[in-house]
């Protein structure tokens, strides 16, 4: 299937580079959740587990994540992008790329992700766009989509040129979604990602405790690691009201069409990598340790 193509035909005719910089402007309105969710799928959905949705032959996985910044998506999804042999395209790199770009829209780009503001929806499918069709001429054949769709309309956008066989919505504790942000450190020359927070909430009334482990740098990367310009807590602060706001209909836009699987987060990678392999039917995947 040419998603690509067919992508780029619907919504961009343009290249980015000659995109208007009006149209990098940030979301001012925003979209509302659809009305009448199927609550029984999302009660199917809760007590099953979905079983793996392989697409048709002629191509690979094409799943989505979903979940508030912090939660841990990519992650997740470029564990299971390993796994299954499929990329892992995460818009926020496409867009930390543009930035670092000395393109003429770039400190245009810069003042809306270091506000904690959305970029608008046809710059992200441009961008989008690219991506998949420069992965498509690699030969490159489904997808793990981590941070779009993250407006209905782009959702919308999506559905209208090709089959999202699964959303995985990841949740994680309010309480530790700030701090998680908050220790996010990248090393600059290897590229590794780590955490330095370490979460531990303790049970109160009836609710269970969390336990979240840091993810520490190897000693090597100890002197070079650096940290998001938009981590702050005040930027974090708001791209959570954002997500909350604009994205969250997006969870309900899956869930009415019977394809979200809601997966919370029980811990730290070794508590939950198990058990989302779990929930995804692929326990017993050969290749799994491959991904660990
Ligand atoms: P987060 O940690 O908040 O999930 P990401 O790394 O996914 O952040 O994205 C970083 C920034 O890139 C976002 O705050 C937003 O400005 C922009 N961005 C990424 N994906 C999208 C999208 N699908 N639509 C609009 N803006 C996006």
């Amino acid at each position: 299937m040419a998603v690509p193509s067919r992508l780029w035909r619907a919504t961009a005719s343009t290249p980015i580079s000659s995109v208007a910089a009006s149209t990098i402007r940030t979301l001012s309105s925003c979209s509302t959740p659809n009305s009448g969710a199927d609550l029984e799928a999302q009660s199917l959905l809760a007590q099953n587990p979905l079983p793996l949705r392989h697409g048709p032959k002629d191509r690979n996985v094409q799943w989505v994540f979903l979940g508030c910044p912090g939660v841990g998506k990519g992650t997740y999804a470029s564990r299971l992008s390993h796994l299954l042999g499929v990329p892992h395209i995460a818009t926020g790199d496409l867009v930390r790329e543009e930035l670092s770009s000395s393109g003429p829209l770039a400190s245009q780009l810069a003042e809306i992700v270091n506000q904690g503001k959305l970029v608008s929806d046809e710059f992200i499918i441009n961008l989008l766009s690219k991506r998949l069709e420069a992965g498509e001429a690699k030969g490159e054949s489904g997808f793990i989509l981590d941070g779009f769709p993250r407006t209905i309309r782009q959702a919308e956008i999506l559905e209208g040129v090709t089959d999202i066989d699964l959303v995985v919505n990841l949740k994680l504790r309010e309480e530790a979604l700030l701090a998680k942000c908050l220790g996010r450190r990248t090393c600059s020359e290897c590229g590794g990602s780590y955490n330095i927070a370490c979460i531990d909430i303790k049970g109160e009334n009836g609710s269970p405790g969390l336990y979240m482990a840091p993810l520490l740098p190897p000693p090597h990367c100890e002197s070079k690691l650096i940290t998001r310009a938009d981590d702050t807590e005040e930027v974090v602060k708001e791209r959570l009201r954002i997500y909350r706001k604009v994205t969250q209909p997006v969870e309900e836009f899956y869930r009415s069409r019977g394809k979200l699987l809601e997966f919370d987060l029980p811990g730290g990678i070794p508590e939950s990598w198990p058990k989302l392999l779990q929930a995804l039917n692929l326990d017993n995947n050969d290749k799994q340790s491959a991904a660990a």
